[in-house]
């Protein structure tokens, strides 16, 4: 399949007041069709003002965003009216009709597009039955839980047979059981619906649960783009590590010695690493740390280790990690 999206070079600067502020620079990135694009970075990175270039509801400075590989920038306004309609958007707020019920909401972008009262009824009826809210068709919005909410939005968005599905920080506003939820609803309709998903979000968690390809982005610039789970056990910019690893309390315990990481995927877990490292090369580690978290329904494993003080012996050490297939990194201090 091929690309949904392109983004080249983009820059995006803020003018007010005579101030001027560059959330976006030099971006370039490209969203296959079809997949979960996941976009992650603290508050402030530029991840909404990102997903806003990709709808035009921000105009980009410089560069392109390719929709289908026409730039956005030079649609006329019944392209863009076109285009727009296929790109839906879930918020963390919801934005729902408060003085609407339910099946009223979901027939909003119907209504606007002029689809007639019976025929858009009917759509409304069966994208409420997708999110499972089918029982809750005249109820108003403020009698519903966030979650259920965050359903009728999306029963929403599904309403005009997007191509695509944006969701700013969707689940942000979700406590964690409600967000698996939410996230198991938008992964089947991923699947059933084949729509293209683009997920804006500062948390790791989201990521992990159903992103295909995530990208990290830092102070406005695209620090890494790379399959989920390559990013996260192998993360090689500073701002992925600092995502994907927790900053590390320990230092060395004298100047000699070293701390390493070691990274295994789950399949692996069972694997007695430090004990075969001893029987095969004599030498000794102490675990600093160790942890595991499930990326993608796989486990990854990681552990920080602290080398003895001869560098001859770190060196083996290191080398038999690698030839066991582990990924091994220097633990450096990153805050
Ligand atoms: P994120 O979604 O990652 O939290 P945003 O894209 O909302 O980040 O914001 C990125 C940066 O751009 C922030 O420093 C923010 O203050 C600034 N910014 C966002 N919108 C505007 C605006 N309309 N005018 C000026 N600065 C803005």
């Amino acid at each position: 399949m091929g690309n949904i999206y392109e983004l080249e070079h983009v820059y995006k600067t803020y003018r007010n007041d005579g101030k001027e502020f560059t959330a976006l620079k030099d971006v370039s990135l490209s969203v296959e069709e079809g997949e979960i694009f996941g976009i992650i970075g603290m508050s402030g990175a530029g991840k909404s003002t990102l997903v806003r270039t990709l709808n035009r509801l921000e105009e980009v400075s410089d560069g392109k965003v390719l929709y289908y590989g026409k730039d956005l920038a030079e649609l006329k306004a019944s392209e863009l009216r076109k285009v727009r309609h296929s790109i839906s958007m879930i918020f963390q707020g919801f934005n729902l009709l408060l003085q609407r019920t339910v099946i009223e909401n979901v027939e909003e972008p119907l209504r606007i597009a002029g689809v007639p009262r019976k025929k858009r009824k009917e759509k409304a009826r069966e994208m409420l039955k997708i999110v499972g809210l089918e029982e809750k068709e005249t109820v108003y919005p403020a009698r519903l839980s966030g979650g259920q909410k965050q359903r009728v939005a999306i029963a929403r968005a599904l309403a005009a047979d997007p191509k695509v599905l944006l969701c700013d920080e969707a689940t942000s506003a979700l406590d964690p059981k409600i967000t698996g939820e939410i996230l198991e609803l938008l992964k089947r309709i991923n699947e059933e619906r084949k729509i293209t998903i683009i997920i804006i979000t500062h948390e790791m968690s989201v990521v992990e649960k159903i992103c295909d390809r995530v990208a990290i982005i830092e102070n406005g610039v695209l620090a890494e783009v790379g399959n989920v789970r390559e990013v996260f056990s192998s993360p090689k910019s500073d701002a992925a590590k600092k995502l994907v690893f927790p900053s590390n309390p320990f230092e060395p315990t004298n100047t000699e010695s070293r701390l390493i990481r070691i990274v295994f995927d789950g399949t692996r877990a069972s694997e007695p690493f430090i004990a075969n490292l001893v029987e095969k090369t004599g030498k000794k580690v102490s675990i600093i740390s160790a942890n595991t978290r499930s990326v993608g329904g796989i486990g990854y494993g990681q552990m920080v280790l602290e080398l003895p003080d001869n560098e001859g012996d770190q060196e083996s050490i290191i080398e038999f990690f690698s030839k066991s297939g582990l990924v091994v990194s220097e633990v450096t201090k990153y805050e």
